[in-house]
């Protein structure tokens, strides 16, 4: 329920709408393309509280807090801002967000909470992620932030997977008083948040601070544990564990099954991100070998991803690095946000552009992409314009290294390996939506491997929907 404290409206509407708008603070082009280090500078005590009075405090149901998939109280956050009171709104998003550092700094919020914002029909909403990440650090910087154990259960849970879903499922589940397992294929916990967002999204250490708030709570991870064939969740069970939780995401990467895709210089991007953006130490031992960066650099596809490629190349010293995108700007499923964050570093765009063969140079190595024009044709089943190539319009766009970046498939195993265990379009996991339950009695699942590549606040609402499930399950209460 969204609430809000009484003397919060202590200036009026009007007064509030007077204050000017202000853009986040933001480090130089010149400066941020020369490392990895995270592109938004922190607001500081003053800043946030200009910001929150800026918020008009709309009567519930606010229209942020209905488009927030997590639905934090973001008025009654605001308020106490706008007090000082930085510990009470930190309070807050905890209440509704496992993650909320992580939230306030990678949500689009501009297609959610700022987006909804009333103060956006004049495209100056209030800035709530920033205002979330500050007070989110605040609480931290204070040493206030502890995940508190709940009474011992004597149940064990088993969760698969480390990515968002997994830690929600996880913070939920040990404040309940259960003993929780994170199995992680990768060498270290985190999912997509360590291996996939880049460091100028989102900072490891940000992330890392979180993964040791849940090992002092006495969540155990195992790293390097991939569940499936070998170690199966029915073995899970045999173990003593009472409950499975799977958020295993999407992860496979999509391909265009064009000629030359597999030539030398020809990169799938969680396969670039990870090799350019991850410490070693939690570096697979096949991953340690950096990407060759030559001077001209094409990424393919049009999502957040695209974009955060584009910014990697930059960053690794990439002259000419463009985006190779088959309908046009209209149509991207990317975020505006950091696509006007690459283009201002450098990056440029080839619109309705297809491309049909990855071309090699004398060395072997790849030197060019062939590509048709297009243009838009009817929309698909989801409404956007199909791109039809023209034919006899080939053209070669030069690069001497090539990124996919095409979008991600679930992986089957677990469907496979699982007996019961119900899925759909190629390894997506069936639930109830109002449960996180699967057809199988005691798992759960939820995350990228449920709807398909999603978002970290989505997967972060699924796993602390299906720890209640899980809770109710293994006591008996439901
Ligand atoms: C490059 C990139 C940038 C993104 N940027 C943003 C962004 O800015 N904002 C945003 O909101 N979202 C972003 N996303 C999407 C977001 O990261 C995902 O939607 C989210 O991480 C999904 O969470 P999850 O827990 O379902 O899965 P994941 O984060 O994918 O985690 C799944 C984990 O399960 C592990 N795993 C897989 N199979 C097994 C197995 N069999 N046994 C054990 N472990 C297994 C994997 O190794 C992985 O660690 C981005 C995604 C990518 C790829």
């Amino acid at each position: 329920m969204q609430t809000t404290p009484s003397d919060s409206n202590a200036l009026d509407r009007k007064a509030r709408m007077k204050i000017a708008f202000e853009d986040l603070p933001v480090r130089e082009v010149s400066d941020r393309i020369r490392d990895f280090d995270e592109t938004f500078l922190p607001i500081d005590a003053e800043r946030a509280k200009r910001e929150a009075m800026r918020c008009i405090q709309c009567p519930a149901p606010a229209a942020c807090v209905e488009a927030c998939p997590a639905h934090n109280n973001i008025p009654a956050a605001l308020a106490l801002i706008e007090q000082g009171d930085f510990l009470g709104a930190a309070a807050i998003y905890r209440a509704t967000s496992s993650l909320p550092e992580i939230c306030g700094r990678v949500c689009p919020h501009e297609q959610l909470c700022q987006g909804a914002c009333v103060r956006n029909k004049k495209g100056e909403p209030g800035q709530t992620g920033a205002l979330e990440a500050f007070v989110a650090d605040y609480a931290r910087a204070m040493g206030t932030v502890e995940i508190p154990r709940g009474a011992p259960t004597g149940k064990k849970v088993a969760i698969v997977g480390s990515g968002p879903a997994g830690l929600s499922c996880a913070e939920q589940l040990v404040q309940r008083g259960h003993a929780v397992t994170v199995f992680e294929a990768f060498p270290a916990p985190g999912g997509l948040l360590v291996y996939g967002i880049p460091n100028f999204k989102l900072s490891k250490r940000v992330v890392q601070a979180r993964l040791d708030d849940l090992r002092r709570a006495g969540v155990e991870f195992v790293s390097n544990a991939r569940i499936g064939k070998a170690h199966t969740i029915d073995q899970l069970f045999a173990e003593g564990f009472s409950a499975v939780f799977v958020g295993v995401g999407s992860l496979i990467p999509a391909t265009m099954k064009a000629p030359g895709e597999d030539l030398p210089g020809v990169y799938q991007s969680t396969d670039f991100l990870i090799r350019t953006n991850v410490p070693e130490e939690f570096l697979p031992p096949d991953m340690h070998e950096k990407p060759r960066i030559g001077r001209r650099v094409a990424v393919v596809g049009g999502g957040d991803t695209a974009s955060d490629c584009l910014r990697t190349a930059l960053r690794l010293g990439a002259e000419e690095v463009t985006c190779v995108y088959r309908r046009t700007e209209a149509e991207m499923p990317g975020g505006k946000k950091d696509r006007a964050l690459a283009r201002e570093e450098g990056a440029r765009y080839r619109f309705l552009t297809q491309p049909v063969r990855f071309l090699a140079g004398p060395d072997g190595w790849v030197n060019g992409v062939e590509c048709l024009q297009c243009e838009l044709g009817e929309p698909d089943a989801k409404g956007r314009r199909k791109p039809v190539p023209i034919e006899g319009s080939n053209f070669v766009v030069e690069a001497d290294t090539v990124v996919l970046a095409l979008g991600y498939w679930p992986d089957p195993e677990i469907g496979e390996s699982t007996p019961d265990l119900k899925t759909h379009d190629w390894g997506l996991i069936e639930i109830d939506r109002a449960s996180g339950a699967t057809s199988r009695p005691g798992v759960y699942a939820g995350g990228d491997d449920v709807t398909g590549p999603d978002l970290v606040v989505t997967a972060m609402v699924a796993g602390r929907r299906a720890a209640a499930s899980i809770h109710e399950y293994i006591t008996g209460k439901n």
